[in-house]
C-alpha cells in the first residue's frame, strides 16, 4: 500500500488516497478479483490505475465511452503514463499497430471500448497480451436491471476467459442496488470478490427537498442569488426543458438546454456554452450528463423528482466536483409521482421491470418525505451509513424542526391501516382517521371502525403528510403498482405492541401564527 501511495504522489501529486478508495486498493493490490462501488466522482480511476502501473504487463480497461476514454488516455499521457486506447474512431492499422506495441508491452492501460469485444478477431490478438488485470468501468451495464445495459458487457467473461492465466478483475460502479450488484458478480464470473460500497457522502454537498411552494418562484430566487455560478436544472421531459429553459431566459438568465430531441450538433454546442462558461445555467433532461467533468458545478436543481435515487445522485453528485461547496435542491411536488408512474406506465418493460420501477419510484418518494438527514438518508439507501447527521442539509439545518414524540399518532394510523385490512390507500385510510363522510368510506362502511374520526382535529393533508413520513421511515409500506395500498411493516408491529417502541421524529413545527393588530 506505501508503495501505492509513493505512486500517487509521484504521479498525480495528491497526498493519499481518499478514505472510500483505501479499502479498495487494498483488495485490488491483494490481487483479488473486486467490486467498488462508489458514486460518480468518487475517484475509481486511479483505483485500478495506480495497482495497474505496479503490475507486470498491461491492464485492459473496458469502459463504454469513446470520449471519457481519449480524456483518460490524455490525463495519463500528461503525467507520463503510458497509456492507449482503442474503438472505432481509429481505423484497422492503427488498432493493429497498438496491439503490436501493447504486446511489445508498451503500455502499462489499455482501454477498450465494449463493442470491440463482439470481435473474435480482436478477441484473437488481445490473448497475445500480458495481461495481470481487466478492469471493468461502468459495471452496470452488464445488468439488465440497470439504467444502461449494453450487450456487449456480457462479452466481457469470454475475454476473461482467452486471456492467459485469467487475469484478475476489478470492477467499477456507481449504482448499488443488491440487483445489480449480484449481476455484476454473476455475469463478469467475479470469484470470492471483496465488494466495497463506498464514499457515498459528499460532504461538500448540502442537500434541499423543497415541497409545496411554486417551483418557479423558487428557481428564479435561488439563481438570482447565485447570478456567477455555473448550475444544472434536470427536468423529467424535453417539453419541461424546453419551458423552463425560455422561462428562464425570460427572467435574464443566461441559459442554454439540452435534451434528446435535439440534434447532435445542437447539442454539443450547447455542452461546449456551459464547458466553456458562455451560458452559467444549463436546463437539461438525464441525457445530460453522462460523460461530463465540469469541475465547478456550484448547484444542480432538480425541477422534478427524478425516477430513483441512482439517477437523483448521480446526477445532484455532478455538482461540486471540485470539492468546493455546492447546492443541490429537489424541488417537488406530489404531481412528479404521476410523471414517473406514467413514464413507467408507457414503458416496454416487462410487468415484473416495472414493479421493480414502481418501487424505486417509491424510495425517491421516500427521500422527499423523509426529516432525517438528507446526506444520512442517501448514504444509507447504498448500504452504507454516517457517523453524523451532515448538518448542512435541508432537515439538519431547518430551524423549525424538532424531535416530537409520535409514538401515538403513528399507533391510531398503524391500527387503522390494520383494521382496513392492509387494502387500501394512503388517501383512504387518511379520510378514515379525519372521520370524513366521504362516499368511499361510508361505501365500505369504515365510519363503523374504532379508529374512524380518531385524528379529526389535523386536517387530512397533515395525517397524508403524517402517514407519508411513515412511509419514509420504514413502519409502513406501500405495495409496488399503480395504486399503491399501505400496509404495516414489522417495525410498525413493535410500535403496536404495549409497552413497545417509541417513534421519535424530527417534525417541522408548524409556523407560529401571525400575530394580528387591530
Ligand atoms: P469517478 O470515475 O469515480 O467519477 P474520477 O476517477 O474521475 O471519478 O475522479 C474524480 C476526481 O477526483 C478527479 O478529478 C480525480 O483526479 C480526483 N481524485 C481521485 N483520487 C483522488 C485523491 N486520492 N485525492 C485527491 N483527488 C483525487
Amino acid at each position: 500500500m506505501e508503495d501505492a501511495r509513493e505512486l500517487l504522489r509521484k504521479y498525480y501529486g495528491y497526498p493519499d488516497f481518499r478514505e472510500g478508495q483505501k479499502p479498495v486498493i487494498a483488495s485490488v493490490l491483494e490481487r483479488r478479483d473486486t467490486l467498488g462501488i462508489m458514486p460518480t466522482g468518487g475517484g475509481k480511476s486511479v483505483c485500478y490505475q495506480v495497482p495497474a502501473m505496479m503490475l507486470n504487463g498491461t491492464t485492459i480497461v473496458i469502459s463504454p465511452l469513446i470520449s471519457l476514454m481519449k480524456d483518460q488516455v490524455d490525463g495519463l499521457d500528461s503525467i507520463g503514463v503510458p497509456a492507449t486506447y482503442i474503438n472505432s474512431s481509429l481505423s484497422y492499422s492503427q488498432v493493429e499497430t497498438r496491439i503490436r506495441k501493447a504486446a511489445r508491452g508498451e503500455y502499462k492501460l489499455l482501454y477498450v471500448a465494449p463493442e470491440r469485444l463482439e470481435s473474435e478477431r480482436f478477441l484473437g490478438l488481445l490473448t497475445e497480451l500480458t495481461v495481470p488485470m481487466v478492469a471493468v468501468d461502468e459495471a452496470h451495464c452488464v445488468s439488465q436491471w440497470g439504467h444502461d445495459f449494453r450487450p456487449s458487457y456480457m462479452r466481457i467473461s469470454e475475454l476473461v476467459s482467452q486471456l492467459r492465466g485469467r487475469p484478475q478483475i476489478a470492477a467499477f460502479t456507481a449504482t448499488a442496488t443488491d440487483q445489480v450488484q449480484e449481476d455484476i458478480i454473476r455475469h463478469l464470473q467475479l470469484r470470492d470478490a471483496g465488494v466495497f460500497v463506498t464514499g457515498f457522502a459528499r460532504e461538500n454537498l448540502s442537500f434541499t427537498v423543497v415541497k409545496g411552494e411554486n417551483k418557479r418562484d423558487v428557481l428564479t430566487s435561488y439563481i438570482r442569488e447565485h447570478r456567477d455560478e455555473a448550475g444544472i436544472v434536470y427536468a423529467a421531459t424535453r417539453k419541461e426543458v424546453d419551458q423552463v429553459c425560455e422561462f428562464l431566459k425570460k427572467q435574464g438568465v443566461s441559459a442554454g438546454r439540452y435534451h434528446a430531441g435535439m440534434s447532435d450538433k445542437e447539442r454539443a454546442e450547447a455542452q461546449e456554452q456551459f464547458l466553456y462558461d458562455e451560458v452559467r445555467v444549463m436546463v437539461a433532461s438525464n441525457a445530460f450528463g453522462m460523460g461530463i467533468d465540469k469541475s465547478n458545478v456550484r448547484y444542480v436543481i432538480h425541477y422534478n423528482m427524478p425516477k430513483n435515487m441512482e439517477a437523483y445522485y448521480q446526477e445532484a453528485g455532478r455538482a461540486g466536483r471540485d470539492g468546493e461547496p455546492s447546492d443541490c435542491l429537489l424541488l417537488f411536488s406530489p404531481q412528479d409521482i404521476l410523471i414517473q408512474k406514467f413514464l413507467i406506465e408507457q414503458s416496454v418493460a416487462a410487468p415484473e421491470r416495472q414493479q421493480q420501477e414502481y418501487r424505486r419510484v417509491q424510495q425517491m418518494a421516500d427521500y422527499c418525505h423523509t426529516t432525517q438527514c438528507l446526506q444520512r438518508h442517501i448514504v444509507r439507501y447504498f448500504g452504507a451509513d454516517l457517523e453524523q447527521d451532515c448538518g448542512q442539509c435541508s432537515n439538519c439545518a431547518s430551524p423549525d424542526m424538532e424531535m416530537t414524540d409520535i409514538t401515538l399518532e403513528a399507533q391510531q394510523i398503524f391500527s387503522c391501516v390494520r383494521r382496513m385490512r392492509e387494502r387500501f390507500g394512503v388517501t383512504l385510510v387518511a379520510s378514515v382517521l379525519k372521520g370524513s363522510r366521504n362516499k368511499k368510506v361510508l361505501d365500505f362502511g369504515f365510519d363503523e371502525l374504532s379508529t374512524y374520526g380518531l385524528m379529526k382535529q389535523r386536517t387530512e393533508k397533515e395525517i397524508v403528510d403524517l402517514i407519508q413520513l411513515l412511509v419514509a421511515e420504514g413502519y409502513l409500506q406501500l405495495a409496488e403498482g399503480k395504486y399503491p395500498t399501505v400496509s404495516l411493516t414489522p417495525l410498525a408491529t413493535e410500535v403496536l405492541v404495549p409497552g413497545g417502541a417509541r417513534v421519535v421524529q424530527r417534525i417541522r413545527n408548524k409556523p407560529a401564527a401571525p400575530v394580528v393588530k387591530d
